[in-house]
């Protein structure tokens, strides 16, 4: 197996451009340049800035279609049907499915295939409880360290934030607010921490597309507005906690219900 090229994906939450290694096999592969790729890229970078192509168009597609409820979890993925849906290569249509495994969206199952994630709703609940200790103490310390830059890039996040709601474009707003928690954590730097905690919005995401009640189920703006005047303020106590009530109120806005996958026509719903 090796690897041929790598290609860039602007991922769901909008943030890094990470590099999926193209390869001839079935094993998801991460590239050796993921690691340096992800730095200091938090969401300046348009979808449409990251390089394009068919896999690209493939990850999209089946992002927003998981995210529009279109494509319901459990819902099979067959390589071969994307490959004549989007006049794509097996090797393409692969790339595309590991970008989305990668970012949670899909899970590979071996020798099953490809299928859209199905988190339980116990699944949701550890992945929000895991967020609330990390980033209560991540705001609490980015309140020490924060500077005038930082401020003034979490500003702009929330107008963006703030457009994309005004516009009722779901994707977006689901992606900047990831890519603002993430910012937060990038104040304390681009460590394990802040890797972390991106593996964990990922799934965050997913799980807000899935059982998110609508529009009004993202990440409340108001209370990042509330957050980056916190942090902003130096007030780490205050930051902290406006981070835990925050989380807790993305979980209690939450719909947790199991739900059934069922066969769905792939082609009716992404050349929708
Ligand atoms: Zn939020």
């Amino acid at each position: 197996m090796s690897t041929k090229k790598a290609i860039l994906y602007t991922n769901y939450h909008g943030e890094a451009a990470l590099p999926v290694a193209e390869t001839k096999g079935s094993a998801p592969r991460r590239s050796h340049a993921q690691s340096k790729m992800t730095k200091h890229e938090i969401p300046q970078k348009s979808p449409q800035q990251a390089r394009g192509g068919r896999a690209e168009a493939i990850y999209r597609g089946i992002f927003e279609a998981v995210v529009e409820h279109r494509l319901p979890p459990g819902a099979k993925l067959a390589e071969e049907q994307l490959g004549a849906i989007y006049g794509a290569s097996r090797t393409i249509v692969r790339s595309a499915l590991q970008a989305l495994a990668h970012d949670h969206i899909v899970t590979i199952a071996r020798h099953r295939g490809a299928f859209v994630s199905a988190p339980t709703i116990a699944d949701a609940q550890d992945v929000f409880f895991s967020r609330k200790l990390l980033e209560s103490a991540i705001a609490r310390e980015a309140a020490q360290r924060i500077k005038p830059a930082d401020v003034t890039r979490l500003r702009r996040i929330l107008a963006q934030e703030s457009e994309a709601l005004r516009r009722g474009d779901r994707q977006k707003a689901i992606s900047l607010s990831g890519g603002f928690h993430i910012a937060i954590a990038a104040i304390c730097g681009e460590g394990a921490l802040t890797q972390f905690l991106r593996s964990l919005i990922s799934r965050s995401s997913l799980v807000i597309a899935l059982y998110g009640r609508g529009p009004a189920s993202e990440c409340g703006h108001d209370e990042h507005v509330a957050l980056v005047s916190a942090l902003a303020a130096g007030d780490g106590e205050r930051a902290a906690a406006a981070m835990g009530e925050h989380l807790d109120h993305i979980v209690a806005d939450l719909t947790l219900a199991e739900r059934e996958a069922e066969p769905v026509d792939l082609a009716a719903i992404l050349r929708a």
